[in-house]
């Protein structure tokens, strides 16, 4: 049996009328930039979020760097974040001139190790960026009490978070801003490219609005060097169809992993995702851990099941950033997590079926493996 990674059609094809009508409001009422629908969409994803306010904006890049934009963040800055993640989180810091620092990531949860925090914080340190990575939240009590302690604001990377829980409390709703992608893939996906921050500080969220549109309070009036960051009207106005049915999408992913949890648990050389007791996981991947895995990445491939990596090379060791003086062994945990970390097929309309087909095909990849592990000895 075939198993694709991500089916985007079986997404949309039950709610297709629901887009089709969405998109042709937006042409009749040529709201394209910003406009109606994107500010019903900001009221309808603050609520869902439990923030005050919502910014639409042009992706989850955009998210994060008018975030630290709007926090004044800039050259001689530092900026705390993990380096199992994608590339975005670390350009965002870039891109307002100051520096990434990278703190390595818990081993169950795969998120920013609040245990190394603290000694990571200097003088320099004007922000941190826990990724609630995969869909589970990092563990952000002690994350917020240490940077509240020191006046650090804490924004969320909740880009791959959409719904997640931590404590009863909703991704992107616990630090200063939250962070949302709604890139195609994501678990609540535009029809194109689009973003969001949440937030409670009415004064942060005005100087966002403001930055994302040329840095005007008023048209033709700039109070500041902004940039064109606004979302779409048609995105706008698709995610507000496709946000409900998000919670419905994220109970289906659940459950899949809890059907994959079940199937590959008791292998001796699977590594199977774990969710923390206070948190609940949104599934955006399913990321198993195995030896060889590029070797299992392709043994699946050749079965007919389409596998992804999350992320090959953690952001600390990229090409980019060799001048900011990391080697292979800065981050342990990321960098051994990188090598072994396999993403298996994970979308709402996966079938049963399918998960048992990955999860065969996964054992029959690694029982032909096994010969050739024991003869080493
Ligand atoms: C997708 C993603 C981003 C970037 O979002 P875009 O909408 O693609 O700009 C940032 N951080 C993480 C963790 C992501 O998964």
């Amino acid at each position: 049996m075939k198993v694709p990674f991500l089916d985007l059609n079986a997404h949309h094809q039950p709610i297709r009328e629901q887009l089709d009508a969405a998109i042709r409001d937006v042409i009749d009422a040529s709201a394209f930039a910003g406009g109606p629908f994107v500010a019903a969409f900001e009221r309808d994803f603050a609520r869902y979020c439990g923030s005050s306010q919502a910014i639409g904006v042009g992706s989850g890049t955009d998210a994060l760097w008018l975030s630290l934009l709007a926090l004044n963040i800039g050259p001689g800055d530092e900026v705390i974040t993990a380096p199992s993640t994608f590339m975005a989180t670390a350009e965002a810091i870039s891109y307002c001139g100051a520096r990434p620092k990278f703190v390595d990531i818990d081993e169950q949860t795969y998120t920013l190790d609040p245990g190394l925090l603290e000694r990571a914080i200097t003088p320099r340190t004007k922000a941190i960026i826990p990724v609630h990575l995969f869909g589970q939240c990092a563990d952000m009590e002690p994350i917020l009490e240490i940077a509240a302690g020191r006046g650090i604001p804490v924004v969320e990377d909740a880009c791959q978070a959409h719904g997640a829980l931590y404590k009863g409390r909703k991704a992107g709703s616990m630090g200063t801003t939250g962070c949302f992608s709604f890139y195609p893939g994501k678990n609540l996906g535009a029809l194109g490219e689009a973003g969001a921050v949440t937030t409670d500080a009415a004064e942060l969220a005005a100087q966002i609005r403001v930055l994302r549109d040329h840095g005007q309070h008023k048209k033709y009036h700039h109070s500041k060097v902004g940039w064109n960051g606004r979302m779409d009207g048609i995105q706008g106005a698709v995610l507000g169809v496709k946000l409900k049915h998000l919670d419905v999408g994220n109970a289906r992913r659940h459950a899949h992993a809890l059907l994959y949890d079940q199937l590959l648990g008791g292998l001796e050389e699977v590594i199977t995702p774990s969710e923390a007791p206070h948190n609940r996981h949104v599934y955006h991947v399913y990321a198993v851990r195995v030896k060889d895995r590029d070797q299992v990445l392709q043994a699946m491939s050749d079965r007919g099941i389409s596998c992804a990596i999350h992320y090959p090379i953690p952001v600390h060791l990229q090409e980019a950033y060799r001048f900011l003086g990391y080697e292979q062994g800065s981050f342990p945990v990321a960098e051994r997590c990188a090598e072994e970390f396999l993403s298996l097929p994970m979308f709402p309309e996966l079938t049963s079926e399918q998960i048992h087909a990955v999860a065969d095909a996964l054992k029959s990849c690694l029982s032909a493996r096994k010969p050739c592990a024991s003869c080493v000895k």
